[in-house]
């Protein structure tokens, strides 16, 4: 297996190989860059083909952490950790610990939280060796599920792509909604009180039918959802859903949603801005639930996490505005933002698709 010569390693400050075998712990720590502070980032557990996918995964996931942080604004850098193993057989309070451990040796260099995989109550068993932690449970001080808080980051993000592309706001409009899980509920909610009809899907027709009764939404199957009429698309539930075979059949005018990884490749960011499709780039518009979590490093306060989530959508229309001038595709004007705000000087390598693996899978990255 290399190291320094994979694609993704671009310019990591710091990678750390950790095993325990008392605990069964393999895993590894990414500390993509701390230019703009710590780096944050959530520890995924799975079960790995091999060491590589793992070294690959990790790698991605915390440069895109870099990316996500300076586009929100925070004073925080971007990391990642992953442990090889399946949560469902080898996660155990033990092997929790030993991860505590591991985190604290970097000394606050790295500052751990839930991702696919481990649970925020995981995190009490990794809080008992280190302080490195945030999206702790409320019972412990933190400021629990983050999702409420990204779903109304991407409802700033809705007002700002409609305002920027059809001049108007949400009442009376249509919103595509895919996955209708923890953020696409609570967008859901908040569209609807906004005055926006709903068309929704979900695999779950449990769900589906919740939302119906609910928010009076209508229910599509899951492959008829990018075809319907709607002005905007809100994908909530997995990556790569604007791809080969999807975009052709979209006639949307705006898709602004929280799934991480949208286009499946970067070239359909630039196929979008074609088609007049205004995009905000996944990155951006869903960074409220990375938001939140880092305030709890500082304290929560609720009152200024909402404000800070409100500037996403003031980032957005920053974002929107530059690649109009520049006819670039929307991911090209928000990664010229991050560059801004590294200070240039650092290489962030691919471009706003490399938040993460492109394969993501629906319960995927809560923090990152
Ligand atoms: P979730 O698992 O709670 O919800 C996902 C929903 O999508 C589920 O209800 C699932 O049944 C549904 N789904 C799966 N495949 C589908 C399909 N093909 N068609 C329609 N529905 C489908 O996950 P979540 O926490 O709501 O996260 C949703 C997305 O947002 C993910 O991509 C995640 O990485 C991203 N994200 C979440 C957060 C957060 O704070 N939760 C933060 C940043 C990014």
């Amino acid at each position: 297996m290399t190291v320094f010569s994979t694609e993704s390693f671009a310019d990591h400050e710091q990678v750390v190989f950790i095993s325990d075998d008392r605990v069964g712990l393999r895993a590894i720590i990414a500390v993509h860059s701390t230019k703009l502070g710590p780096a944050l980032g959530g520890c995924r557990m799975y079960p790995y083909a091999d060491e590589a996918s793992a070294l690959r995964d990790v790698l991605r996931l915390s440069r895109g952490m870099t990316f996500k942080a300076a586009a929100a604004g925070l004073g925080l850098g971007g990391g990642k950790s992953v442990i090889l193993g399946d949560p469902r057989k080898s996660k155990t309070p033990d092997l929790l610990r030993a991860m505590g451990v591991a985190v604290n040796r970097l000394g606050g260099r790295y500052i751990t939280a839930e991702d696919v995989g481990t649970t925020v109550d995981d995190f009490a068993w990794v809080r008992q060796s280190t302080r490195h932690v945030v999206g702790l449970p409320e019972a412990l001080g933190g400021t629990g599920d983050p999702s409420p808080t990204t779903a109304l980051g991407v409802y700033h993000g809705i007002v700002a792509g409609v305002a920027h592309r059809l001049g108007r706001d949400l009442r009376g409009l249509t919103v595509a909604v895919q996955g209708l899980g923890n953020v696409g509920w609570s967008l859901c909610r908040l569209l609807a009180e906004a005055g926006a009809h709903l068309v929704v899907c979900d695999i779950d027709p449990v769900l589906a039918g919740k939302a119906a009764a609910e928010f009076g939404a209508k229910i599509v199957e899951p492959d008829a959802i990018y075809a319907v009429h709607a002005e905007v698309f809100a994908p909530c539930a997995m990556g790569a859903v604007v791809n080969d075979k999807t975009l052709p059949r979209m006639r949307f005018r705006v898709i602004a949603g929280g799934a991480n990884n949208q286009l499946a490749r970067d070239e359909h960011g630039r196929q979008l801005r074609e088609r007049e499709i205004l995009y905000a780039p996944d990155f951006v518009i869903n960074a409220g639930g990375l938001i939140r979590v880092a305030s709890e490093h500082e304290g929560f306060n609720r009152a200024k996490v909402d404000s800070q989530v409100e500037g996403i959508g003031a980032t957005l229309r920053r974002i929107f505005e530059l690649a109009d001038r520049e006819g670039t595709p929307t991911q090209s004007a928000a990664m010229r933002l991050v560059q801004e705000r590294l200070g240039g000087s650092s290489k962030p390598g691919g471009t706003a698709t490399s938040t993460g693996n492109t394969n993501e899978r629906p319960l995927a990255e809560r923090v990152a």
